[in-house]
């Protein structure tokens, strides 16, 4: 099988190579992909940081073309991407070619805001003089990329950091370096310069920490676990370097007594179990008023002996494996302590035998839980979703908001006065009504509060803000 390499300085690059495997079929190698080392990663920077000056002055007319031709080809590619989307993370086909499409509109959508670029013309406070407000690339930006969305996350960071005119060291999940290869090899060929966007595969502790020890790094964009952002800030801040953090999530969703069932249903199990759970935004904990509690349990219930767990690619699946064994043993380890705090399992809670050898997991609900235990506190990051009964909205509402994180939240109800009441007041950077916590747009901002995000929002026009450094120029005529 051939080595799909690195990018460093416009050469593909390595030699040693790891296993990329399919979770859905551990014999299934979806290919070998290099690992980079501390050197080529130092390398990588260097020519980061020499294509800096040239790409930062570059004409808007020659990103926004790099941009959309890599559009272009994202969106033709669709369903072979989807399809190795799916093989690299186990999420099943339809999410793998809806992400890859979401991809593509990320990167239409920077390519149009490479037209857009403004500033701002201002009298000064003394006359004669006038002030204009520019916004400028930062340098070179260090992307720092997890497992769960291969394509859509590379692809929210990479697209406004060259919008934007930046140049960028890129380090994907090793997990899933397979679609990370192919938008940066998409780039490549759309006419990059040389050393614009360099590619280093290979393990956090090896090529992560060689990024966030770098002098030469001026920004530092990372998705990931709480753990590994905490060691970004402290990296960052030693080097005075511009960051942003997208961690975890513990979003909660509230069910009301006046919901429509059939819509609380749908988003809380769309917003668990889909994508296997695996997404920052999924709702692991269900609060439900009294008064629907047992119904809507019972409907949940029901809903879930129709999901199909199985292979990633089949088309009867609903749910694909879990992303690999360390993951297998996170989530089945939680489901004992589940048991152990006293939840009662309600659903699931087993691994699942298929024709292929993967990691599946029956999707699994917890009932009489309390917001108190670890199972509704600790991201799980799995398809485990616990219910905890509450009397009325503003019990619900202040457990919602009782928890470390504040990234997603959502509430089914047919209440204006509540809908309206808990839009205003969840501590949560996202807020959905009568839709799953998750699933969200690609030209709006994105992102969290508390410990679930740090640094300004992602996506959208918002994405300036990190992307961009502000200056003030005075002038006297
Ligand atoms: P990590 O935070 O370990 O990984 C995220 C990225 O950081 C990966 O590219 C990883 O590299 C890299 N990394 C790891 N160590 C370092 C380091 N010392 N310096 C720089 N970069 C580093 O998360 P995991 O992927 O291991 O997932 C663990 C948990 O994190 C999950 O179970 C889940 O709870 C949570 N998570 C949350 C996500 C979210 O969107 N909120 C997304 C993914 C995970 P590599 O993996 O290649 O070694």
């Amino acid at each position: 099988m051939t080595i799909r390499q690195n990018l460093i300085a416009g050469e593909w690059v390595g030699s040693n190579g790891s296993e990329n495997i399919n979770p859905s079929d551990t014999k299934d190698v979806v290919g070998i992909y290099a690992q980079a080392t501390t050197d080529d990663t130092r390398q990588a920077i260097a020519a980061a940081k020499a294509a800096f000056p040239a790409w930062s002055r570059s004409g808007i007319l020659e990103r926004h073309a790099i941009l959309r031709k890599t559009s272009d080809e994202i969106l033709a590619r669709k369903q072979e991407l989807g399809e190795l989307l799916s093989r690299e993370e186990g999420k099943i086909l339809a999410e793998g070619i809806g992400e890859v499409t979401r991809a593509a509109q990320i990167f239409d959508f920077f390519a149009g805001e490479a037209l857009r670029l403004a500033g701002e013309v201002l009298p000064s406070a003394r006359p004669g003089i006038g002030v204009e407000i520019t916004r400028e690339p930062l340098g070179v930006i260090g992307i720092i990329t997890p497992w769960n969305f291969p394509i859509a996350i590379p692809a929210w960071k990479i697209a406004p950091a060259l919008c934007y005119g930046n140049t960028v060291v890129f380090k994907p999940a090793e997990l899933v370096p397979g679609c990370s290869w192919a938008i940066v090899d998409i780039l490549h060929r759309a006419g990059l310069p040389k050393g614009v966007l360099n590619l280093v595969m290979g393990p956090g502790s090896v090529v992560g920490q060689t990024m966030l020890d770098s002098p030469d790094l001026a920004g530092i964009t990372f998705t990931g676990s709480t753990g590994t952002g905490k060691r970004v800030a402290a990296a960052s801040i030693e080097h005075n370097r511009k960051f942003q953090l997208e961690m975890g999530g513990k979003n909660p969703m509230v069910v009301l007594d006046d919901a429509d069932l059939k819509v609380a249903v749908e988003a809380a199990a769309n917003s668990g179990f889909f994508s296997t759970g695996q997404r920052c935004t999924a709702s692991s904990r269900l609060i439900v008023t009294e008064g629907i509690h047992d119904r809507f349990v019972d409907a949940l219930t029901e809903k879930l002996k129709t999901i199909q767990v199985g292979h990633a690619l089949k088309p009867e699946t609903h749910v694909g494996p879990v992303v690999d064994a360390r993951q297998l043993k996170q989530d089945t380890d939680y489901i004992d302590i589940g048991v152990k705090e006293g939840a009662k399992l309600a659903f699931g809670g087993e691994r699942v035998e298929r024709d292929t050898p993967g990691f599946f997991l029956q999707p699994t609900l917890f009932t009489e839980a309390t917001n108190a235990m670890r199972i509704s506190r600790e991201e799980i990051f799995g398809p485990v979703v616990s219910v905890i009964r509450v009397k009325n909205y503003d019990e619900a509402l202040a457990m919602a908001n009782d928890t470390p994180f504040g990234l997603s939240a959502g509430i089914a109800t047919t209440s204006l006065k509540y809908a309206t009441h808990f839009k205003r007041n969840s501590e949560a950077g996202m807020v959905m009504v009568n839709l799953p916590t998750a699933g969200v747009d690609f030209h709006v901002p994105f992102g969290g509060r508390k410990a679930s995000s740090f640094g300004p929002r992602e996506q959208g026009k918002y994405a300036a803000e990190f992307f961009t450094v502000v200056k003030t120029a005075y002038t006297q005529a």
